[in-house]
C-alpha cells in the first residue's frame, strides 16, 4: 500500500475523469491520497472531492505562497475559519516561493509563519512548499519553533547543504516526487544522505510526472515509478521503499 502525500486532484485537469483516476490509483496500490489546499477559492472543490471519496481522499487546509495577494490577511481569516469547520489532516500547502514572485517575500513570510503557528496550536503536521527559498523557510521554521513543528518539505530538489540542514530538523520528512526520475536531477547524487525512514512519496499531480510518463498529466497511480526509482537509488527492494515510506506517512499524518 502506498500513500500519495501531496496531490491536487481537485484541479480542472481532473474534471473529466476523476473517478477513473482514483480507481487507477487504488488499483495500483496508492490507496490514500492527501490533498493540500491552494487558495480560498479552492476550498469548496477540495471539500467536495473529499466528501465524495472519504476513504481515499484526505484534505489539508492552508494558503499556497504563490496565491498570496495584498489581501492575504483577509484570506487567512477564511482559512482559519475553514479549519474550524471540519477535520483536516494537515496544514498545507504553505511556504515561501521566490521563483514566481520575489516582491512579496514579506507577505509570504507573514502568511507562512501565521499558518505554522496554527499547526502548533491545532497539533497538525505541515506540508511545506519551497522554491528558491529553502534558507527563508528554515529561518521561519526555527523562528516559530522547530521542536514544536512537524511536517514534510514537499517536493525536495535542494542542494546537498540544504538537504543536510533539512535532515537536522528532526520532526521533518523529505517529500520525493517525479523529478527524482529525471536525468538532470542533481540531488539524486546525495539523496541517500537521507535515510529511507525520513522520506515520503508524493506526486504533486497534475504536475511533475515521473519518467516514463513525463510530459503527460500526472496522477497518483504513476507514483509507483517514483517508488521504483527510489529502490534503485537506495539499492533495496521496491517492497522496502513502499513499506518504509508508507509507515513514515502514517506516523506523520496519523492515518
Ligand atoms: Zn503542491
Amino acid at each position: 500500500m502506498l500513500i500519495d502525500t501531496h496531490t491536487h486532484l481537485f484541479e480542472d485537469a481532473f474534471d473529466e475523469d476523476i473517478a477513473e483516476v482514483i480507481a487507477r490509483a487504488v488499483e495500483a496500490g496508492v490507496s490514500k491520497l492527501l490533498l493540500p489546499n491552494l487558495e480560498v477559492a479552492s476550498i469548496p472543490r477540495l471539500n467536495a472531492l473529499c466528501d465524495r471519496f472519504p476513504d481515499v481522499c484526505f484534505p489539508m487546509m492552508g494558503i499556497h505562497p504563490t496565491t498570496i495577494t495584498a489581501d492575504f490577511r483577509r484570506d487567512l481569516e477564511h482559512i482559519r475559519a475553514a479549519l474550524e469547520q471540519r477535520k483536516y489532516i494537515a496544514i498545507g500547502e504553505v511556504g515561501i516561493d521566490l521563483y514566481w514572485d520575489k516582491s512579496r517575500l514579506k507577505e509570504q513570510t507573514e502568511a507562512f509563519e501565521t499558518q505554522l503557528r496554527w499547526s502548533v496550536e491545532l497539533d497538525l503536521p505541515v506540508s511545506i512548499h519551497t522554491r528558491e527559498a529553502i534558507p527563508q523557510v528554515l529561518e521561519s521554521l526555527h523562528k516559530v519553533g522547530i521542536d514544536r513543528l512537524r511536517g514534510v518539505l514537499h517536493c525536495f530538489t535542494g542542494s546537498r547543504n540544504e538537504l543536510e540542514e533539512a535532515l537536522r530538523c528532526k520532526n521533518f520528512l523529505i517529500g520525493i516526487d517525479g523529478p527524482v526520475t529525471y536525468k538532470k536531477a542533481d540531488f539524486v547524487d546525495y539523496l541517500t544522505l537521507a535515510p529511507l525512514d525520513r522520506l515520503v512519496l508524493e506526486t504533486d499531480a497534475p504536475y511533475l510526472s515521473p519518467v516514463p510518463m513525463r510530459g503527460k498529466r500526472n496522477e497518483p497511480a504513476y507514483m509507483v515509478y517514483t517508488a521504483q526509482k527510489l529502490a534503485e537509488i537506495y539499492g533495496c527492494s521496491l517492497d522496502e521503499v513502499m513499506r518504509t515510506t508508507t509507515k513514515n506517512a502514517e506516523t506523520l499524518f496519523l492515518l
